[in-house]
């Protein structure tokens, strides 16, 4: 089944040059862009987003990284993307992500892992809503 999920090229990926980096691999692995467009997250809008991170210890932190330039953030579509999407990153650790993936090549760092992707249907569906409204997802 098509399903959909939130991908967001964070500030660091951004910083270093790596959005077409980024968007030619999911192109290759067959996502379909619905949506797509720059935010530079205010702290307040990533703490938001985060929220479900607010109880850890590296939230204070992420939130000012997330907070500190813009991103790209996209609504992908394909069949099981949030898996596949997840695949492509790699773990949240570069250290410990396999050969290939995009933080393993591309992250330097825990924190700055170069791109954001959903991990479920349920947050899927809220960090979608967190950035487009229904007017702004393409009908494909
Ligand atoms: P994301 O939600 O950004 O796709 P993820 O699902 O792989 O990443 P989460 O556990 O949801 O990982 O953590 C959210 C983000 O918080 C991570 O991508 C990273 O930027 C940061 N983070 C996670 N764990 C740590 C940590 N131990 N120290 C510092 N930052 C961390
Ligand atoms: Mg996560």
């Amino acid at each position: 089944m098509k399903e959909r999920t939130l991908s967001i090229i964070k500030p660091d990926g951004v910083a270093k040059g790596l959005i077409g980096e980024v968007l030619n691999r999911f192109e290759h692995a067959g996502f379909q862009v619905v949506a797509m467009k720059m935010v530079h997250m205010s702290k307040k809008q990533a703490e938001g987003f985060y929220a479900v991170h607010r109880e850890r210890p590296f939230f204070e932190s992420v939130t000012d990284f997330m907070s500190s330039g813009p991103s790209v953030v996209m609504v992908l579509e394909a069949e099981n993307v949030i898996s596949r999407n997840r695949e492509l990153m790699g773990a949240t650790n570069y250290k410990e992500a396999a050969e290939g993936t995009i933080r393993r090549e591309f992250a330097m760092d825990i924190e700055k892992n170069v791109v954001h992707g959903s991990d479920s249907p349920e947050t899927a569906a809220f960090e979608i809503g967190y950035f487009f409204n229904a007017l702004e997802l393409v009908r494909l």
